[in-house]
């Protein structure tokens, strides 16, 4: 174990899916498929004597994720200008929140190999998103298409420890965003970004250690491998007896490597002042109440839910829950046929389906396996019509085909053989065929029992039903072994 502990606070830019922009109506649009620029106007390219109005749906969408958080909302909070130049700016300032957020002491509860962990929010707030640049070949272009875009900024108190716990953290969060349906959650698409703060201090001290600010952290994996990465050069340089230098670090994703982008800029440099072309933000009690009480059922909720009604591991039902796409699924199906064990069903559903999901890319709701399908087919292997290892066969190619699992069985003949008399007969064949083997038996060979075993499952191609096999071998010979000689 290293010498240090690590602390990481994270700040998370969420795009709010609304259908227009934070202060305009420009629709917003999808950054990896429109043109650069069609979605722009006077309003969002910061054109003089322009003035913004506030999107209500963007504000509700903001106290949903605050109530999830259990963030306290302030009544009335205020829109202030953060002053910088740089040319994906157009206004030369971008209405953000700053002493008077939207909400704040919100937590975030993550699972740890350790148990549950609460992680504080420290504060959320809305603000504008900036458009974005491209540099290619000794220019650059902009596309002010994302200028304007509403987004939620979610800052943690520097309450994780390692890299396994910012990775819970930005993962339970992502789903949170996703149930609340504010945001898709597709990384790749730009609309979830974040910034992690990190510091080293040796290991029982509770004072912070000085911190970096990494930026432009725009997946997981980014965001793991530059926590990792910083936590690595931070105790390499305390371990030298050097110190850390307070700054704003980039991330290189191609040589896995931080670099310096400027030292710390102190938030007197932005200038910030209360947006005088917008009214404080107020917000009454019983409109609060009215999206509190609109919320659906949300992950740790359904977890604690699931392991109660249906006897599921908190594991399990952590991740069944994860999307709640997968949890309406798993309901579904428990709904289609009541009588099937929920475990069987999470079983098959976190184990087979999952798998199939997972190579082919595809998420549960795109899946041509319609949930009472699925039902019938665990019950199939429930009521040993089928054999599991046939349930895996008939599985999978419902999903290529959509086919019903009775059609797939009736076609490819796996209905599994559990009759006693058909097992009896099958059993006495292979005997009668193979009376050295039997022999054998008698002269006290008894693990040959299990070469007998395998040939009925081969004659059967698997089909048959191994417990009765069992069974009705274990009868069969015993009445050859009891029956007087005649000779
Ligand atoms: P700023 O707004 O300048 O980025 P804040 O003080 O608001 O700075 O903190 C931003 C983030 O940095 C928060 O998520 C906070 O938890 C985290 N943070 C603050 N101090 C430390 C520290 N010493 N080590 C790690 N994270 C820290
Ligand atoms: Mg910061
Ligand atoms: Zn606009």
């Amino acid at each position: 174990m290293s010498n240090y502990q690590a602390v990481i606070g994270l700040e998370v830019h969420a795009a709010l899916q609304t259908r227009s922009k934070m202060f305009c109506g420009c629709p917003i649009v999808d950054a990896t498929l429109a043109e650069p620029n069609t979605s722009v106007c006077e309003i969002c390219t910061g054109m003089p004597g322009t003035l913004p109005m506030i999107n209500a749906r963007a504000v509700e969408y903001a106290i949903r994720v605050a109530l999830a958080l259990h963030c306290t909302i302030a009544e009335a909070s205020v829109f202030a200008r953060k002053n910088y130049f740089y040319p994906d700016l157009p206004k030369g300032f971008q209405i953000s929140q700053y002493e008077l957020p939207l909400a704040q002491h919100g937590s975030l509860a993550i699972n740890t190999p350790q148990g549950q962990k609460e992680v504080r929010i420290r504060r959320t707030h809305l603000e504008e998103d900036t458009g974005k640049l491209t540099h290619s070949g000794g220019h650059s272009l902009v596309d002010y298409n994302r200028s304007g875009v509403p987004l939620l900024e979610i800052v943690s108190e520097p309450d994780m420890n390692s890299v396994d716990e910012v990775k819970a953290y930005a993962t339970k969060l992502r789903s949170l965003l996703r149930y609340l349906k504010v945001n898709s959650g597709d990384m790749e698409k730009g609309i979830m970004r974040f910034e992690a703060n990190v510091s080293v201090r040796p290991r029982g001290s509770d004072l912070l250690g000085t911190r970096t600010e990494i930026k432009n952290l725009n997946s997981f994996r980014s965001l793991t491998h530059g926590v990792a990465y910083e936590i690595e050069r931070q105790s390499r340089l305390l371990d030298e007896g050097k110190a850390v230098k307070q700054e704003t670090l980039g991330w290189d994703d191609v040589r896995g490597e931080t670099y310096s982008q400027r030292s710390k800029e102190e938030e007197c440099d932005y200038r910030y002042f209360p947006e005088p072309d917008l009214p404080p933000l107020i917000l009454d009690q019983t409109y609060i109440s009215q999206i509190k009480s609109s919320l659906p059922e949300l992950p740790d909720a359904k977890q604690l839910r699931f392991t109660h009604d249906y006897r599921l591991s908190p594991y399990i039902a952590s991740v069944l829950t994860a999307e709640r796409e997968v949890a309406d699924y798993f309901e579904s199906t428990i709904a289609a046929i009541p009588s099937l064990s929920p475990v069987t069903i999470s079983n098959w559903l976190s184990g087979e389906f999952f798998a199939l999901l997972h190579h082919s890319g595809q998420a549960i709701e795109e899946t041509r396996i319609e949930p009472t399908a699925f039902a019938r087919l665990v019950a199939l292997v429930s009521n040993d019509t089928i054999s599991t290892s046939s349930g895996k066969v008939i599985l999978s190619e419902m999903f290529e085909t959509g086919k019903n699992p009775e059609k797939i069985v009736a076609d490819r003949e796996l209905a599994q053989i559990s009759e006693p008399s058909e097992i009896d007969r099958l059993i006495s064949h292979i005997l009668e065929s193979n009376p050295s083997q039997v022999s054998q038996y008698l002269d006290g060979k008894i693990t040959i029992q299990d070469w007998f075993f395998g040939q009925v499952m081969r004659a059967t191609q698997g089909r048959a039903n191994p417990t009765a096999v069992r069974s009705c071998l274990e009868k069969q010979l015993k009445e050859i072994k009891d029956k007087p000689s005649s000779e």
